[in-house]
């Protein structure tokens, strides 16, 4: 579908409605081409949204988890029926590889849809029983109630996907926002779940966070806000959320340390950190952004990795065989060549491969590697969320645990090491929401996504996910 044909869409209430709000030129980021236009959601429509999503709560929340699981399983099969228009429209809108968006993105999104469908079927009460005489307790775990979902533009698809599937799941009504970047493959989506789920269960508003984001989430009837975003959104988040005393579930920024012991098998660190460091241009908050090598393996790992980084075949998303893609916009890219360019003034670093934008409309940069980067240095300690790769030498464990800890990002991180008894120890010493373990990145539907410290609280995927949109109620009965 060309985007174009998507120009000012709502969907409100089951229906598809013309934007009431200013213009937004979405963009290619390979060509900085205008591909469509968006007229985000009115004051009026903001609300629309959320008295639709009320009004639909009551008949969706007693809707039996069997036939909740029924739409969303369908939800799956249709997006997998048009996987290639979701991939390729999402490939467009962000710049990332088509085919990494259709063999990578697309079945996961369709992986989380059946998950949460399975799972809405297994949402069972902790304990019931009688814990006074003549008394008779029962656990609920109920539906919040009405959710507004901010989400991010590197994942567009993806990240609807995370919020969606046990927001409504688990029987709760949702008014999503995506970025105002990338708001073409949820539209899109909106399509296929006007075909399935009744009216008000699932709304779509679109445009910037300060005209659309922030008055949805003070809306009165909205009683639970899920962010994925930047750290200052999330404290904004807070505090809107403060005035309503609304619970809020927050996927923040990262910073992930990859610590590399001398034993490592380097060939795999080499593979891993060329993969994972620079999966969607490096603009993900688990990438395997900041080294930590060993003092024997440092000198070999910085040429093996130069090397292989200066291999990745960088272009549009059509190319063949890219690995790569550009950054989302001009400004990211600016900022991503900003930090770069501070960290090459410090005469113990060395840009070691990249490091310079790409020539053309678009908004490319090359992938880079900072070596010799120390701990207090600010290519080591703040987000890029681009395609650069920090190597900083450790002299003992302990130092690499501590500096690994240093840091106001608790979201993702890895030790590599042949020695298992160490990388498990290593690991449980992590204040990290993940640590993976001679590999980087896997995420499965299943298992919990989640952040410590300044990378917010509360998990995406798994069952976890579902108790996060979900609320536990007693009910005591005498007898
Ligand atoms: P962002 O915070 O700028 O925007 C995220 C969303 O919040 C957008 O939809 C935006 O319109 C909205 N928003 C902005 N201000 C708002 C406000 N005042 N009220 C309500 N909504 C508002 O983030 P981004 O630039 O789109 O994404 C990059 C950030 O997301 C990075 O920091 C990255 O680490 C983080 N991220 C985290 C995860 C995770 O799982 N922890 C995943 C992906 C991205």
């Amino acid at each position: 579908m060309d985007g174009k044909q998507l120009d000012g869409k709502q969907f409100i209430d089951g229906q598809f409605v013309a934007g009431e709000g200013s213009v937004e030129d979405i963009l290619a980021p390979a060509t900085g081409e205008v591909i469509a236009r968006v007229a985000e959601a009115s004051a009026a429509q903001i609300q629309a949204a959320v008295k639709a999503a009320e009004k639909a709560f009551p008949g969706w929340s007693r809707t039996p988890p069997k036939d909740r699981a029924t739409l969303l399983l369908k939800l799956a099969d249709a997006i997998e029926a048009q996987g290639a228009e979701f991939a390729r429209l999402e490939s467009r809108n962000c710049g990332k590889p088509y085919t990494a968006a259709l063999n990578d993105e697309i079945p996961a999104v369709a992986d989380v849809f059946r998950f949460f469908a399975g799972a809405a079927r297994c949402m069972t009460g902790l304990a019931t029983g009688e814990y006074a005489a003549g008394y008779t307790s029962m656990i609920r775990r109920d539906a919040v109630g009405v959710v507004a979902s901010i989400a991010p533009w590197n994942y567009p698809l993806m990240m609807a996907a995370w919020k969606l599937g046990p927001a409504v799941a688990a029987g709760n009504t949702v008014v999503i926002k995506p970025s105002e970047q990338t708001p073409l493959t949820l539209l899109k989506l909106a399509e296929l779940i006007a075909g399935l789920f009744p009216p008000g269960v699932i709304n779509v508003v679109t445009g910037r966070g300060e005209t659309v984001g922030a008055p949805l989430i003070s809306q009165p009837q909205v009683r639970m806000i899920s962010l994925t975003g930047d750290v200052a959104t999330g404290q904004k988040v807070l505090q809107a959320a403060s005035q309503g005393v609304k619970r809020t579930h927050l996927e923040l920024g990262g910073k992930a340390p990859v610590i590399v012991f001398d034993d490592a098998d380097l060939a795999s660190v080499v593979a891993g950190v060329r993969t994972f460091g620079f999966y969607n241009a490096g603009q993900d908050c688990t990438a395997a952004c900041r080294i930590y090598a060993g003092p024997k393996v440092y000198d070999r790992l910085v040429a093996d990795l130069t090397s292989a980084v200066s291999s990745i075949q960088v272009g549009g998303p059509d190319g063949q065989g890219v690995e790569m893609g550009p950054l989302i916009s001009e400004k990211q890219r600016q900022r991503v060549a900003s930090f770069v360019e501070r960290a090459s003034r410090e005469k113990h670093i060395e840009v070691t491969t990249g490091g310079k934008s790409g020539a053309g409309g678009g908004f490319f940069y090359a992938p880079t590697v900072v070596a010799g980067a120390r701990q207090e240095d600010e290519i080591v300690r703040r987000e890029v969320f681009g395609p650069v790769v920090s190597v900083t030498r450790f002299s003992d464990p302990a130092e690499a645990i501590a500096w690994a800890n240093d840091s106001d990002y608790g979201l993702a991180s890895s030790v590599w090491s042949q020695d298992i008894g160490k990388a498990m120890r290593v690991a449980a010493e992590l204040q990290y929401g993940c640590t993976w373990i001679n590999s980087h990145f896997m995420l499965v539907s299943e298992m919990p996504h989640g952040g410590m410290k300044r990378s917010g609280y509360g998990k995406d995927l798994s069952m976890y996910a579902l108790e996060d949109y979900t609320t536990v109620r007693h009910v005591m009965v005498k007898y």
